[in-house]
């Protein structure tokens, strides 16, 4: 089957057998197309391709037929129209606020953001002229509240991290268009397996394809899926002319990680469930953050807008940083890092590490205590990682 439509198969079928159009070598896995350039027929097929008057390759800055595998495989998975694949996640959300801004637009932005996305709205956007205005994540007013005349977009991660919130998309999606802009969801925590946002109305989707998508921490990639207007438009041309591109290579082992990210995104969220609760009964435990848990504050909203709970966990201690910076030091095999989304399980200390720029009252405002500790459950056997972690509870 080559040039076929997988439309109408699941997700776990889509994420194993679309995007490749199989070449006359007949080969089973996708090719690495290691090659910058491609040859034309005649010169008038070179002017029809340049001018995009006949589709196919020209240049692999912007046309690779793995990348495109990878970009055809995405977009089923998220349910969009077209998908473009760049050299990182934060490289694919420069792509959205550089096809999307221009000087004097402003942006609504969820407080609790990746740190480099902060960043990329306040410093580089803001020194073009485009203002942003950050909001809490779950306080639907105040997003209303924030969206001006030049408002171009909102933008959001959901659940959040390290504090594992919940946005509401939908609400968010109709409060933008209702004055009249974009939604943008950064889905790096659920994957399509466990979210599609262009379903519940996101006009864009942005993804690391570095965490789970990759799933064993061995590349930098990312992603925007949207509307084929939006993609054809605004986001295509930037990534012709921008060239933050993603290599062949990546995308080659980030198809791989698509075919396997419906069994392992179950098994990871899996043992997040069973983590979160076994560490709620632990004495030295104050307070799980997990949507699983009843006690988390959207539960009825997780369990409506994704399939599963996720696979990041994070905790507060009764102590302070003392005891957590213990924790994590008598851990043996966890690994000590901020990465996230690995078949290996990472502990990290959010208020001295992702989080330690900022000052201290805005990190109390964030409600990053000192006592937080935040695990991305990996795939090693569950009771390892309790054992492991009893080591310092
Ligand atoms: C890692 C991450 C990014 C940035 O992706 P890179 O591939 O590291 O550039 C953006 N958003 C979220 C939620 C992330 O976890």
């Amino acid at each position: 089957m080559n040039e076929f439509d997988w439309q109408d198969y699941s997700l776990e079928t889509q994420a194993i057998r679309a995007g490749h159009k199989r070449t006359p070598e007949g080969e089973h896995s996708i090719p690495i197309f290691a090659t910058s350039s491609y040859v034309f027929d005649s010169a008038e097929q070179a002017s029809l391709r340049f001018t995009g008057k006949q589709p196919g390759n020209i240049y692999s800055r912007f046309t690779n037929p793995t990348v495109t595998a990878f970009q055809e495989r995405l977009a089923l998975m998220e349910q969009g129209d077209r998908c473009l694949a760049f050299s990182s996640g934060m490289a694919a959300i420069m792509a959205v606020g550089m096809a999307l801004l221009k000087a004097g637009d402003h942006v609504v932005c969820s407080r609790s953001v990746f740190g480099n996305t902060v960043l990329a709205f306040q410093n580089y956007f803001g020194k073009f002229g485009v203002t942003t205005d950050f909001v809490n994540l779950t306080d639907l007013a105040a997003w209303e509240a924030a969206i001006k005349p030049n408002t171009r977009f909102l933008f959001l991660e959901t659940p959040s991290n390290p504090l594992i919130e919940i946005a509401d998309i939908q609400t968010l999606a109709e409060i933008a268009h209702r004055h009249g802009c974009l939604l943008v969801v950064d889905n790096v925590f659920c994957t399509p397996v466990l979210q599609k946002p262009l379903n519940l109305g996101a006009d864009l989707v942005v993804h690391s394809a570095t965490k789970y998508i990759d799933g064993q921490g061995r590349c930098v990639g990312g992603a925007v899926v949207g509307s084929e207007e939006l993609i054809e438009k605004d986001i295509y041309p930037y990534l012709r002319t921008g060239g933050a591109t993603m290599s062949p290579f990546n995308a080659w082992v980030f198809l791989s990680g698509l075919e396997t990210l419906a069994v392992r995104m179950k098994a990871h969220c899996d043992s997040a469930f069973e983590l979160a609760k076994w560490l709620e009964q632990q004495a030295s435990v104050a307070k799980v953050h997990y949507p699983g848990l009843l006690s988390h504050a959207q539960h009825e909203l997780a369990k409506r807008q994704q399939s599963h709970f996720g696979a990041v966990v994070s905790f507060e201690l009764t102590g302070g940083k003392e005891h957590a910076w213990k924790l994590i030091d008598a851990t043996k095999m966890l690994s000590i890092t901020a990465n996230l989304g690995d078949v290996k399980t990472t502990i990290t200390h959010p208020a001295t590490t992702t989080h330690g720029r900022l000052a201290p009252e805005v990190r109390a405002e964030a409600g990053i205590k000192d006592s937080l500790v935040r695990i991305s459950v990996g795939l090693e056997n569950i009771e390892d990682i309790k054992n492991d972690l009893l080591n310092g509870l």
